[in-house]
């Protein structure tokens, strides 16, 4: 449809300066966007309803006589007319009325209506309903086809949406598109008899299907379009693997020595996870995988495990973590994990400034540092490695692609493409996983390390605050330790902040006993890590934060976990946040208070943490109840935005999206037609 492409909105009619502002905003650009902002709903303009047939919240025409008109003082002055057509009776009803309507509607007119009968106090009324006078002799055309109503929000009328629309549908006509996949059944449609039908559909349209989005239509659309964002993955990874990349052997001795002196054993899943790593790394192409695993499933061993064959074989891992809290728990970590195997570890985020990040910047570039840990600024434009193999990435949906894609920019040119690895702890839905991560293979460690207790939930009224308080007295006195966590729903950090800070003061006095601390965004990376390294170390008891702390810290001493307000909250990252207590043996709890009220969909969410510890079934749940922008926080990535799929309602596409995607990938002219068409411009996946 390159050609629809190509017709931009600023050449159809109608089309001004300030129209064309508004329209960007719903990314419509050119006559193809404008084909595919699709109705939300239809109206029934085609055929005459019997009054005695109106359905409450139904839109419909009727045609009768007007029997009555009077002014009514009631709470509200109104003109009330009653229509009859020998089936019924209907009242109208209009708040705001001039003279000449109260004139023009007098008792034996006939009238047509369309509008949406409400239950009023005598029956169905329709308010301000739209109406014309019919002469004795006149018949009134009906429309052949049901009326658009597209989504619309931002001051754009409807009969402006259906001018211009009826316009693309005009070029639709002279520019024809080329159907690109016949492989489906779906495919029987064509896309632009599709297209046709659900901006116009015929008057016998089936409107709960298209309501439900189940239409073949529709669903021939939505296929497409997932097919094209699946192959756009697949080109990224194609791109990837035609670089090659080095082959990294089996680890002779570093793992062994490494689990040695572990102190415990890795579990079955973990086992299995690092020999499907190990398998990749050896092939001359890039590894190109995603460890999924519930929080506390050990992820971390596992990049050790893999970082370690890179090192073997005289190569650096660099590995990044989304925030200075998480890479500084890291880097103790692997320090203490390396050293004794006699390797180095580097260090490098924003806050290393003046001399110290000289000495790390010629670590990493002279090769001294074997493994760098560190955040974003890891694949800075002033970093250069001398010989990077792999790039572990912690926390992938933090991160942003082109993120991703930039340290992977950072080996060498005859290496390659480094090797990557990719670590979530948002346990993500299969139907996503296949969407999001096309592009790269899933492992899963679907086990947690023996010897967990459970997490026990609650679900606690605010008002009952004074017994969680004595309840932190009572847990800091038999030597354990509490995280206090305040939400917000604002993203605003100062507002955090604030909360926090009065949720300090609050429990400061409550418990004069207790060392307490606070943590937040608004201080300074060395405060906050001197404070995490004081609740580490057990200095304080009862640490006040906000959800900073929400991933990868690790303290096995604290086993209760109170989250304020914790209906603001998506479940997967209460879920998280949880994930930070019942880390030791110790019995651990978390409290989730709630602002009553709760609403039908809060209470719903709460239950499904209180009964369930298992991130998957979590997440499934999750997804259903905010959708997939939020549970992979690609809201603020822009990645996935789909124009017409749903990965919930066409989630059953999914499977034979994939086979034809597959089929497809080998036909380049073919897969690259199909990305234009539907992500055009959009670069996300690009740039490998
Ligand atoms: P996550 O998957 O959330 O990143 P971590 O890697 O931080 O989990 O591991 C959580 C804790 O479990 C750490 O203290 C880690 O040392 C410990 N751990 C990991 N694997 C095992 C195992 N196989 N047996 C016992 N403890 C383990
Ligand atoms: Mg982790």
């Amino acid at each position: 449809m390159t050609d629809l492409q190509a017709i931009s909105i600023d050449q159809l009619k109608g089309v001004g300066p300030r129209l064309r502002e508004k329209l960007y905003k719903y990314g419509v650009f050119n006559a193809q966007d404008l084909l595919f902002h699709l109705p939300l709903r239809y109206q029934d303009r085609t055929r005459i309803t019997p009054i005695g047939a109106l359905q409450l919240g139904v839109d419909a025409i009727i045609e009768g006589e007007v029997k009555v008109a009077d002014i009514a003082f009631g709470k509200r002055r109104s003109l009330i007319c009653k229509v009859q057509d020998g089936t019924g009776l209907v009242t109208l009803r209009f708040f705001h009325f001039s003279a000449a309507q109260k004139k023009q509607l007098t008792a034996g007119t006939r009238i047509r209506c369309y509008g949406e009968p409400r239950r009023g106090g005598a029956g169905l009324e329709l308010y301000h309903p739209e109406y014309q006078l019919l002469d004795e002799q006149q018949t009134a055309t009906l429309d052949e086809r049901l009326t658009p109503v597209y989504p619309s929000t931002e001051g754009i009328g409807q009969s402006v949406w259906r001018k211009l629309c009826v316009q693309a549908l005009g070029l639709l006509d002279k520019h024809p598109v080329t159907e690109l996949i016949s492989q489906h059944e779906l495919a029987r449609f064509p896309l632009s008899d599709a297209l046709r039908y659900l901006h116009q559909p015929p008057a016998k349209a089936r409107l709960s299907l298209i309501g439900e989005g189940l239409h073949p239509a529709q669903r021939r659309l939505a296929f497409e379009e997932l097919l094209a964002h699946n192959l756009a993955m697949l080109k990224t990874r194609q791109q990837a693997q035609a670089r090659g990349a080095v082959a990294l052997p089996a680890s002779q001795h570093l793992q062994s020595a490494f689990q040695k002196q572990l102190g415990f054993q890795l579990t079955g899943a973990q086992q299995r996870v690092c020999s499907e790593i190990a398998a990749d790394l050896r092939l001359g192409r890039p590894m190109l995988r995603l460890v999924q695993g519930d929080v506390g499933s050990g992820k971390t061993v596992v990049a050790a495990m893999a970082a370690l064959q890179a090192i073997e074989q005289g190569f650096q891992v660099a590995l990044m973590a989304p925030t200075e809290i998480l890479a500084e728990q890291h880097y103790l970590n692997f320090k203490q994990w390396l050293e004794p195997l006699g390797l180095s570890v580097g260090w490098l985020v924003g806050k290393l400034k003046g001399k110290a990040r000289q000495q790390s910047l010629a670590a990493i570039a002279n090769g001294e540092a074997q493994l760098v840990i560190g955040t974003h600024a890891l694949f800075q434009e002033e970093v250069a490695y001398q010989r990077l193999g792999l790039a572990i990435i912690d926390e992938q949906h933090r991160f942003g692609v082109h993120q991703r894609l930039a340290l992977t920019q950072k080996a060498r040119p005859e290496d390659g493409h480094p090797h990557q690895l990719v670590m979530t702890a948002t346990p993500i839905p299969r139907t996503l996983a296949m969407t999001a991560y096309a592009d790269l293979d899933t492992s899963i460690i679907d086990e947690l390390p023996p010897g967990r207790t459970p997490v026990n939930t609650v679900v606690i009224d605010n008002a009952r605050r004074a017994q969680i308080i004595e309840r932190i007295a009572h847990v800091c006195a038999s030597g354990q330790q509490v995280y206090w966590v305040c939400t917000l729903i604002e993203e605003s950090e100062a507002l955090q902040a604030q909360a926090a800070e009065a949720a300090f003061e609050e429990l400061k006095t409550a418990l004069p006993q207790l060392q307490v601390a606070l943590v937040h965004g608004r201080q300074k990376p060395q405060e906050k890590a001197d404070i995490m390294t004081a609740f580490k170390a057990g200095q304080t008891q009862l640490l006040v934060a906000t959800t900073v702390i929400e991933v990868g810290v690790d303290v096995p001493n604290a086993s209760l976990m109170v989250i304020e307000n914790a209906e603001r909250l998506g479940l997967s990252q209460l879920h998280q946040l949880r994930g930070r207590v019942g880390r030791g043996a110790i019995e651990s709890h978390c409290a989730l208070l709630y602002q009553a009220p709760l609403s039908r969909n809060g209470r719903e969410r709460l239950r499904a943490l209180r009964e369930s510890t298992d991130g998957f079934v979590i997440a499934e749940k999750d997804l259903m109840l905010r959708g997939p922008g939020e549970v992979l926080g690609t809201r603020q990535t822009g990645l996935m935005q789909f124009r017409i799929a749903d990965l919930q309602r066409d989630g059953d596409l999914l499977d034979d999206v994939k086979q034809v995607a597959d089929d497809v990938a080998g036909d380049s002219a073919l897969r690259d037609a199909l990305i234009q068409r539907w992500l055009g411009e959009r670069t996300e996946y690009e740039g490998v």
